[in-house]
């Protein structure tokens, strides 16, 4: 299949095409039409390096509202490196979406600089699961109308500790929103909280 196949909108196409990327990779291929066409809960078992964050990022991208400031999406990863190299990955993918702010949240940076870029209107906040839960406490952003959450590399974030911290924040997300999960491997932990937090998930294995 081609990604024009898969219905992502010219804007993306266009990004593709200047990312020199000729065809979507497995996960791309499975995730991205089940997210384009139903607003569902997704459960997928991929590895780093799959091309996984195209495979939520395109769909997230082509389903948000880039002309509201709303923050619609929200994506959370174990680490401030894996939350810099999503936000990159996500800006190269929306390059074209006129309007499009996504800002990454994460510790050991000035959560003052953070808050105020959130403040300017991020369709998109990248974060870690400390950062955002500070923020969310201080009142320094807003997710009470998230529509996608992505729960990226979950088995290390549960590793990491970060049960309760995921579990918090999602408690101030909209029961109806989508949740995307993202691992690598499918612990019982991750098991749980795909049972907590999701209805009748689609599931894919790559
Ligand atoms: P990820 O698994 O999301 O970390 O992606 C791994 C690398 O593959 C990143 O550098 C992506 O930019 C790249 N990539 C993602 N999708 C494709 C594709 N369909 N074709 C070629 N490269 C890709």
């Amino acid at each position: 299949s081609t990604f024009q196949d898969l219905g992502l909108n010219d804007d993306l196409l266009q990004a593709i095409t200047d990312l020199g990327f000729t065809k979507p990779s497995e996960v791309q291929s499975k995730a991205i039409p089940i997210l384009l066409e139903n607003e569902t809960d997704l459960v997928a078992l991929a590895q780093t390096g799959t091309g996984k964050t195209a495979a939520f990022g395109f769909p997230m991208l082509h389903k948000i509202n880039i002309d509201s400031r709303t923050t619609q999406g929200l994506i959370l990863s174990p680490t401030r490196e894996l939350c810099l190299q999503i936000t990159n990955e996500m800006k190269l993918y929306g390059k074209y979406c006129k309007g499009l702010n996504v800002v990454a949240v994460y510790g050991g940076s000035s959560i003052t600089d953070q808050a105020r870029d959130v403040k300017k209107g991020a369709q998109i906040i990248v974060a870690t699961p400390g950062r955002i839960k500070d923020m969310i406490n201080r009142k320094l952003v807003d997710i009470s109308k998230i529509e996608y959450a992505v729960l990226d590399e979950a088995d290390e974030m549960l590793n990491m500790g970060f049960y309760e911290d995921i579990t918090d924040i999602l408690s101030n997300t909209p029961e109806d929103k989508c949740t995307w999960l993202f691992s690598a491997t499918m612990p019982k932990e991750v098991s749980v909280i795909a049972k907590k937090f999701m209805e009748n998930p689609q599931e894919i294995t790559v």
